[in-house]
């Protein structure tokens, strides 16, 4: 037993459990994020430059819907507007 009263088998089970829900439930789910620091860093904005947007940039990954997806150098962000631009815009090739 551990200082709580709780056998000590019980308590590790219990807490590897706990463990485990973020890995069971993360699968599937797209939860929003952004990622502020990076955003700033590359000075993104929800609007195009010009010609220039997240659309016909070589970085853009698609999301789930039209109006939202990611940029390969800015991890973690799952609502780059494909209207946006940053500094780091690159030319998308021709398909
Ligand atoms: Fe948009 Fe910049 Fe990412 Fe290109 S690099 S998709 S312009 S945020």
């Amino acid at each position: 037993m551990n200082e709580n009263g709780m056998p000590r088998r019980r308590f590790l089970a219990t807490g590897t459990v706990l463990a485990m829900i973020p890995l069971i439930c993360a699968p599937g789910l797209s939860v929003a994020a952004t990622n502020a620091s990076l955003r700033t860093s590359l000075k993104y904005q929800g609007k195009p430059e010009g010609d220039k947007s997240c659309a016909n940039c070589a970085q853009f990954v698609a999301g789930p819907t039209k109006d939202l997806g990611g940029c390969k150098i800015i991890p973690g962000d799952t609502e780059i507007s494909p209207q946006g631009y940053c500094i780091a815009w690159t030319k998308k090739a021709p398909q």
